[in-house]
């Protein structure tokens, strides 16, 4: 665990500077979108989720029968119908907490302005007006 703990730790450090091709493909795709809808650029999809984890080390706080043991956050989301799940350390749960709020959030705001907008021009028709 430590290990597995350290190196997703690295690798997410290193986020805002990601390399390589594929990296380079996902801030292009998310760029275009971007100056064609104004949309927050650092929404999370998905849910955070906390298990309490035991080391099995006799000796560690989390043998004790009571202690809540070691918490790991874990984002859960689906990238073209596959689940996928994504280590989260501590230092980046609050951040990822709220941005996971925020895309979530989000989805249901733009379906209401679509709704709205319909009903607007069920309305502007029903007042012999045309959308301005
Ligand atoms: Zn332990």
């Amino acid at each position: 665990m430590p290990v597995l703990w350290y190196s997703y730790h690295k690798m997410y450090g290193a986020y805002a500077q990601t390399r390589g091709p594929q990296a380079a493909r996902l801030r292009q795709r998310k760029a275009q979108i971007l100056r064609r809808f104004p949309i927050p650029d650092d929404l999370l999809p998905g849910s955070l989720s906390r298990s309490d984890l035991r080391c099995g080390k006799p000796t560690c706080h989390c043998a004790r029968p009571k202690d809540p043991g070691h918490p790991v956050w874990t984002l859960t989301f689906m990238v073209d119908g596959k689940k996928r799940t994504l280590h989260i350390p501590h230092d980046m749960v609050e951040e990822v907490q709220q941005r996971v709020a925020a895309g979530r959030e989000f989805q249901p705001a733009v379906r209401e302005v679509l709704t709205a907008n319909a009903e607007l021009l069920v309305l502007a028709r029903k007042q012999g007006k045309r959308q301005p």
